[in-house]
C-alpha cells in the first residue's frame, strides 16, 4: 500500500489507501479515452472555461479545507498552504480567460491563405510530486483541460487525500468524467501507460530520476514529454544590494515550504568577504531562531519536512558535506520531537570537490559561498548540473540584468527569489528539465499546431524545389 497519509507532524499514519488494479485502470483508460473522442474537445473554449472558472471557484470556497489537507499530508505551514491553494485557483482562472486567445488560428506573415490552427492531442499522462500538491496539478490540467486534451494523473504516494479533493472539485465544477482521472499508480503500470498508444504526451514534475526514467520510456514511443525537475538556485548578493531587504529574501528563498520547493534558493553567494561575514552572521541569527511545532498553527516558524526518506536523505549529504571538510554554521541535527523535523542549517568551506557543490539539497539547508569578484560568483552560480532558477540582488538593475543573462537557469529573478504566477513561464534547462508551465508557453507544450495551406481550385503543382 504506496498511497497513504503519513502526518509529518507526528510521524503517524492517517489513512492509507489501495493502489489502482489493473482492471480499475485499463477501464480508467477507456472512459478518458471516450471522453477525448465524445465530449471535450468538442466542446467550445467558452463551454471548457466554464468548468474551469468554476473549479476556480470552488478552490476558493474550500481554500481552508484543501489548505488542512495539504498541511495534514505533507507538512507545509498552513500559511502557506492557503496561498498554494489560492495561487491555483489564480491559474485555474487565467487559463479560462485567456485560451480563446492563445489557441485561435494564426496566420503565417508574408504567407497568403495559410494558417495555424491549433487542436488538442488526447490524453497526456501526468506524474506530480508532493511539495505543492494542488499547485504543481495545476500548472497542468489547468491548461492541457482548456486546450481540450483530457488527464490521467498519478499523483505522489504521500499525498493521496489532496489528489482525490483536487479531482473531486473537478467533478463538482461539471468536468465530465473521464476529463480528469486520479489514479493511485504503481511505477510499473505509469510505464505501461506510458507505452498505451491512447496517451498522447508525458508530463513530470519530479526528481532527475523520475524525469529520466519516464522520458527514456516516451521516447521510446517517439511521445513528447515535458520535464520540471530538480534545481540548486543561486541567490548572488552583488556588493551594493540592500543588505536588510536582501536578508529577508534570502530567507523566504530558503524557506519557503521549508526548503521542499525545486526553486527555492539552495546557494547563496556573496561577493566580498566583509559583506559575506556579514550576510552569514544575519542569516545565522534568523535561521537559528525558527522555532519548530505544528504547522497548522500560525504561529509556528519552523514546519516538519514531509517526510522520513527526505530527512534520511537530507541528514546523509550534511554528513559527507562535512566528511569532505564543510563546516556546518548553525543546525545540522534531527530535532529531538516527534515528527520530521531538521534543525535550519547552514554550511560553509564548500570547495568544488565536496559533493554538495553541485547536488540538490531539498530543505532547510542552506550552502553558502563568499566569493571575491561580481565573474567568479557567475562561475559558481553556474557551477551545478542544474539550471532551474535565480536570483540576483543589486541596487543596479541594469547590473542585474547583464548578470542574470549570463546565469545558465530557465528564470532568473532580480531582487526577488524566484516566485511564480499564472501568467510567467517556469522551467528550466540541463538537468532541470526541458519545456514550459504556465503563460502561453504552457498551452503550448502539449498541442497540434497544425498548418492549413489554401490555394485556389486549378492551381498548378508546387515547382520540384517546393517539394517537402
Ligand atoms: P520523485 O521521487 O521524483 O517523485 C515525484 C513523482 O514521481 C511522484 O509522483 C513519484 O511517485 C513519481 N515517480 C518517481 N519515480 C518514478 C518512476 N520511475 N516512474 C513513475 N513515477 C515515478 O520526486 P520527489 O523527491 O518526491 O520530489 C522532489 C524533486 O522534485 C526535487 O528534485 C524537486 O526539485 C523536484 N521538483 C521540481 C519542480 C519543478 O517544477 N521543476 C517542482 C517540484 C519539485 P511516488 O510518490 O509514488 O514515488
Amino acid at each position: 500500500m504506496a498511497y497513504r497519509t503519513i502526518n509529518p507532524a507526528t510521524g503517524k499514519i492517517v489513512k492509507t489507501y489501495d493502489d489502482i488494479s489493473d482492471a480499475a485502470l485499463s477501464k480508467a483508460m477507456d472512459v478518458a479515452q471516450a471522453c477525448y473522442e465524445n465530449d471535450w474537445p468538442l466542446r467550445s473554449i467558452a463551454q471548457r472555461a466554464e468548468v474551469i472558472h468554476a473549479a476556480a471557484e470552488l478552490m476558493r470556497r474550500n481554500r481552508d479545507r484543501l489548505a488542512s489537507l495539504a498541511t495534514l499530508e505533507m507538512g507545509k505551514p498552513i500559511t502557506e498552504a492557503k496561498s498554494e491553494v489560492t495561487l491555483s485557483a489564480d491559474i485555474f482562472d487565467y487559463y479560462a480567460k485567456m485560451a480563446e486567445t492563445f489557441l485561435k488560428p494564426r496566420p503565417i506573415p508574408d504567407v497568403l491563405n495559410a494558417t495555424i490552427e491549433t487542436f488538442s492531442l488526447g490524453i497526456i499522462l501526468g506524474v506530480e510530486p508532493w511539495n505543492f500538491p494542488y499547485y504543481q496539478v495545476a500548472r497542468v490540467a489547468a491548461p492541457q483541460l482548456m486546450a481540450g486534451n483530457v488527464l490521467v494523473i498519478k499523483h505522489a504516494s504521500n499525498v493521496p487525500q489532496a489528489a482525490l479533493a483536487f479531482a473531486q472539485m473537478l467533478e463538482e465544477a461539471g468536468a465530465p468524467k473521464g476529463a480528469y482521472t486520479n489514479i493511485f499508480a504503481s511505477t510499473d503500470q505509469v510505464g505501461r501507460l506510458i507505452e498505451d498508444t491512447r496517451v498522447r504526451g508525458v508530463t513530470v514534475t519530479g526528481s532527475e530520476g523520475a524525469g529520466a526514467a519516464i522520458a527514456e520510456r516516451a521516447g521510446r514511443k517517439l511521445k513528447k514529454s515535458v520535464l520540471e525537475l530538480g534545481g540548486s538556485d543561486p541567490l548572488l548578493i552583488l556588493e551594493d544590494a540592500p543588505f536588510e531587504a536582501t536578508l529577508d529574501n534570502a530567507m523566504w528563498g530558503r524557506m519557503n515550504t521549508t526548503g521542499q520547493s525545486c526553486t527555492a534558493s539552495k546557494r547563496v553567494i556573496v561577493v566580498g568577504k566583509e559583506r559575506g561575514e556579514q550576510f552569514l552572521e544575519g542569516l545565522r541569527i534568523r535561521m537559528s531562531s525558527l522555532r519548530a511545532g505544528n504547522p497548522a498553527d500560525p504561529a509556528t516558524t519552523l514546519a516538519p519536512l514531509s517526510s522520513d526518506k527526505v530527512m534520511t536523505g537530507l541528514l546523509q549529504q550534511i554528513e559527507s558535506a562535512k566528511a569532505a571538510g564543510a563546516k556546518v554554521v548553525t543546525g545540522g541535527s534531527r530535532i529531538d520531537r516527534p515528527g520530521f523535523y531538521l534543525e535550519p542549517t547552514i554550511l560553509t568551506d564548500i570547495t568544488e570537490h565536496n559533493p554538495i557543490y553541485t547536488q540538490e539539497l531539498f530543505g532547510p539547508v542552506l550552502s553558502f559561498y563568499i566569493v571575491e569578484s561580481e565573474e567568479e560568483a557567475i562561475k559558481v552560480a553556474n557551477a551545478t548540473p542544474f539550471g532551474l532558477g535565480a536570483s540576483v540582488f543589486t541596487a543596479n538593475l541594469e547590473r542585474g540584468k547583464e548578470v542574470a543573462r549570463r546565469i545558465e537557469s530557465g528564470m532568473v529573478y532580480i531582487n526577488r527569489p524566484v516566485w511564480s504566477a499564472p501568467e510567467l513561464p517556469f522551467g528550466g534547462v540541463k538537468n532541470s528539465g526541458y519545456g514550459r508551465e504556465l503563460s502561453e508557453l504552457g498551452i503550448g507544450e502539449f498541442v497540434n499546431r497544425k498548418l492549413i495551406n489554401v490555394s485556389a481550385a486549378g492551381s498548378p503543382p508546387p515547382s520540384d524545389h517546393q517539394a517537402g
